[in-house]
């Protein structure tokens, strides 16, 4: 028989910048008729436990994932990490360092804007972030609150961009510090939606690295792109996987759910992939 259950291996939670609970999004993915899910925050696995208890009540399975920020030259981009054990301690370890890099630069963003006369207190800032840690949309909010601008695009491009008095650099993982980790994990790094502008000088640098994965199907990937990536994925013999993206408060979100997904027993071949190179 035909197996046709369905997995989103890319969704987030109010742990990083999605807006629902890891429990309410469970809900909300087995209403979609999601059998599998893999919970991706932003650099953060705080939301795997409280999804999975969820998971386990309506019989889905929970893949543990995360999305990290990789900086390679001048450019960001993210990779998905999967089937880590979530208990490893120098993964959880390195995240945890991550937050704290990034507590640092919200208190370094606060700063540098009181030099340039715009006082923002932390605490005003911080009632506006469900949970984790102050970005820069928050600081935006928060400006546009205390009447410093009028629009949170006009915030940005007042203070926050690159060659604005707020900005201070996001922390980023190296390619290599991030594949090191998770594999060290006992987990595969896939390269998240690499869209239409991929440089080969930045996949280079995660094939070296130790990539395993290219995201295939995701929003943001035309037809044209999801053969693309796929042939790319043949050609380097990479894994493929997929998801929605699902932040839950963007305009397309509600629909995305159950719309962008791999087959259940593809996430079954990547687990024994993961078996066999272990052993
Ligand atoms: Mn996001
Ligand atoms: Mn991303
Ligand atoms: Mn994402």
């Amino acid at each position: 028989m035909f197996d046709l259950r369905r997995a989103d291996l890319h969704l987030h939670t109010r742990c990083s910048d999605g807006l629902l609970t890891p429990a309410e999004l469970i809900d909300r993915a087995c209403e979609a008729g999601l059998y599998c899910v893999a919970i991706t925050d932003h650099d953060t696995i705080e939301g795997l436990a409280e999804a999975e208890q969820a998971a386990a009540r309506r019989g889905m399975v929970v893949v543990p994932g995360v999305e990290l920020s990789v900086q390679v030259d001048d450019e960001e981009v993210h990779l998905l990490g999967y089937f880590f054990d979530p208990a490893h301690p120098a993964l959880n370890e390195a995240l945890k360092a991550y937050q704290e890099a990034r507590v640092q630069r919200f208190e370094a963003m606060l700063e540098r804007l009181q030099e340039a006369g715009v006082s923002l207190a932390a605490d005003q800032v911080r009632a506006t972030v469900g949970y984790g840690v102050p970005g820069r949309p928050h600081v935006a909010q928060a400006l546009v609150a205390a009447g410093y601008a009028t629009s949170y695009t006009e915030a940005f491009q007042r203070y926050l961009l690159p060659d604005g008095p707020g900005y201070v650099p996001k922390p980023a993982w190296t390619a290599a510090e991030a594949v090191a980790i998770l594999h060290e994990a006992g987990g595969i790094a896939v390269l998240a939606h690499p869209g239409e502008h991929l440089r080969d000088r930045v996949f280079r640098v995660l094939l070296e690295a130790g990539l395993d994965g290219v995201e295939v199907i995701h929003p943001s990937h035309s037809y044209y792109l999801v053969q693309h990536y796929r042939q790319v994925a043949r050609d380097f013999g990479l894994l493929e996987t997929g998801g929605s993206d699902y932040h839950g408060h963007r305009a397309r979100d509600d629909a995305l759910l159950g719309t962008y997904t791999i087959p259940y027993p593809r996430v079954e071949r990547l687990r024994q992939t993961l078996r066999v190179r272990s052993a």
